[in-house]
């Protein structure tokens, strides 16, 4: 799938719940899933295949072949404890940023059978999250620059 690229509008849309995971929604996921890999992402989000609704998949695993489905996840608890990161994005090719990220999130979502799940997350697992999530309110990681450094 085509991957929308900075400074895309389409990227900034807000994405939507899902309300029915159907079989059109579990294609669309493993397209995702595809996407991420053949780009060595370690995380993708709905909105960045132009579709706006509230997913995105993600692979921090050493193999890198343990892909996590996140649908409709809302965010319980976010550390008000920073760190800075590296950061790089598949709709901004080529380009790393340093910024702050929290340390530790609690995310509650439902998975593919629609099963309720809660991740606490830390490291690189809560970066991504925050990165995905971002996404999905159409936000990107140059947003979380200064007009300067932009
Ligand atoms: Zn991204």
């Amino acid at each position: 799938m085509k991957i929308l690229k900075y400074p895309d509008k389409r990227l900034n849309i807000i994405a939507k719940p899902i309300k029915n995971i159907n079989n059109k929604i579990k294609a669309l996921i493993f397209k995702m899933i595809n996407t991420m890999y053949s780009h060595q992402g370690i995380g993708l989000s709905a909105t960045q295949i132009n579709k706006h609704i509230r997913i995105f998949v993600m692979d921090i695993s050493k193999t890198y072949n343990q892909p996590l489905i996140i649908i409709n996840p809302k965010y319980s608890y976010v550390s008000t404890k920073y760190k800075k990161v590296k950061e790089g994005c598949l709709s901004i090719p080529n380009y790393f940023e340093f910024i702050y990220r929290s340390i530790n999130c609690i995310i509650n979502a439902i998975d593919l059978n629609g099963n309720k799940f809660i991740i606490n997350a830390y490291g690189l697992i809560a970066q991504c999250i925050q990165h995905e999530i971002d996404h999905l309110n159409g936000k990107l990681l140059t947003d979380n620059l200064t007009k300067k450094h932009k």
